[in-house]
């Protein structure tokens, strides 16, 4: 095991992979608010540039169009921080259903290629995983010592959550073989202004649904709950446990406590819209694939984090909303 960090108590240079994504570039925001050094690496397959315009002129800021798998970026990027956020990583139910084998191996060769370098350099690393490998579990709230229950392996949807698991399990090997500073966080539907629709995301979709009054799509009986978390909320955990040296070795959920309905939800949005919208429900098959399953509920308990680093959401849903409402309107105009 390591026996010095290479994180200093303050000013630190931070890597964020996937830095013009949803989640990373609300991360690279705090961050740099908070005046850290920040590098942000996108391959804007799924990112975008538009997420982090705003920063572009920041000398704090630098962003780095590369894939992850690049050895000679990495190592150069790793040589230059001592903390890795790594949250490059193909997500979305929508995108595991339709190109499983790109999910799968974007999950599992990125986050191989970012621990490995982080390795040369002796880097922090916190990975990014998600509620997802709670799969079927039905023992809520949801704690990260729980046994874990996924579906077979004919049905894709499981696939992003076994591929996040083997990133979970990889962090944890190279604290445990090398001492590596690794630690995972499990993320329950995050939510906010910049997230796309595009591979599924219930939000963003019903937001765009409804300020165009096109019919509203509930898949299933709309019976399922979530519990929303708020973007902002979320980077402020990131930031606190990736520089608490407590956070090492772990897993921690990282999620709201307000739980709803999608179709509570679809109203909701419906209403803070004023929208002429009629809600629909369409099967599962019809909107994933023949056979697809969904869960029912996603608690997450929350104690390990808030035990740690004091944490909990602070931002609700429908506040979210408004945001999120606020950003779509903008974008359309
Ligand atoms: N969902 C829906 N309509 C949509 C998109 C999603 O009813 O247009 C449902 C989806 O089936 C799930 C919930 O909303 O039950 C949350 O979906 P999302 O993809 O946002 O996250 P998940 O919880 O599936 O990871």
């Amino acid at each position: 095991m390591s026996e010095i960090s290479k994180v200093p108590p303050e000013n630190h240079t931070i890597l964020i992979t996937g830095g013009a994504g949803f989640i990373g570039s609300h991360l690279a925001d705090l961050l740099i608010r908070h005046g850290h050094r920040v590098y942000a690496v996108d391959d804007l397959s799924t990112g975008k540039q538009s997420n982090i315009q705003h920063l572009i002129k920041n000398p704090g800021f630098s962003f780095i169009r590369a894939d992850i798998m690049d050895e000679i970026v990495m190592d150069r990027l790793c040589s230059e921080v001592d903390i890795i956020i790594h949250l490059a990583a193909a997500v979305g139910v929508q995108l595991i259903v339709n190109n499983p084998v790109h999910t799968i191996e974007t999950n599992i060769k990125g986050t191989e290629a970012v621990l490995k370098s982080a390795l040369k350099y002796n880097c922090r690393v916190l990975i990014a995983s998600t509620s997802e490998v709670y799969g079927k579990g039905y023992k809520l709230p949801f704690n990260e010592k729980d046994d874990v229950l996924l579906g077979c392996t004919d049905k894709n949807r499981w696939a992003y959550a076994a591929s996040k698991m083997v990133d979970e399990f990889l962090g944890m090997a190279y604290f445990n073989e090398y001492g590596l500073e690794v630690f995972s966080t499990r993320f329950f539907n995050t939510v906010g202004p910049r997230q796309t629709g595009r591979y599924g995301m219930v939000i963003p979709r019903f937001v765009r649904q409804a300020l165009k009054n096109q019919p509203i799509t509930v898949y299933g009986d709309g019976q399922q709950q979530r519990c929303f978390c708020d973007v902002r909320d979320v980077v402020k955990a990131v930031e606190l446990l990736a520089l608490n040296d407590g956070a090492v070795g772990k897993v921690f959920n990282i999620g709201g406590d307000e739980e709803i309905s999608i179709i509570d939800l679809a109203e909701k949005v419906k209403t803070l819209t004023n929208s002429r919208s009629e809600i629909v429900k369409i099967p599962y098959d019809q909107a994933y694939a023949p056979g697809f399953e969904d869960m029912l509920r996603r608690v997450p308990d929350i104690g390990r984090v808030n035990q740690l680093i004091g944490w909990k959401s602070g931002i609700s849903l429908e506040e979210t909303l408004r945001s999120v409402i606020e950003f779509e309107s903008r974008k359309s105009h």
